[in-house]
């Protein structure tokens, strides 16, 4: 896992290497939450798994945004 900035927006994101391998960037402010099928949030686990869950302050697992989703210039990074 490396922290870094993304070179469009400048903010500060995590490398997370998804289960397939490829690496994908996310914000990197911790979301607290809590595993939900069909959930309003898609997070990434901390070891790479992308799953649906609903946001809970007193949860003690936490997972991160994809930055595609949060990025206001998400569109440069589709190339
Ligand atoms: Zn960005």
């Amino acid at each position: 896992m490396k922290v870094s900035r993304c070179r469009s927006c400048g903010a500060e994101i995590i490398w997370i290497k998804t289960q397939t391998g490829k690496s994908m960037p996310v914000d990197s402010e911790r979301i607290y939450y809590t595993p939900k099928t069909n959930g309003l949030l898609k997070l990434v686990t901390p070891d790479g798994r992308v799953i649906s869950a609903e946001p809970d302050p007193s949860s003690t697992v936490w997972g991160y945004v994809s930055h595609f989703a949060t990025c206001p210039y998400a569109d440069r990074h589709r190339k």
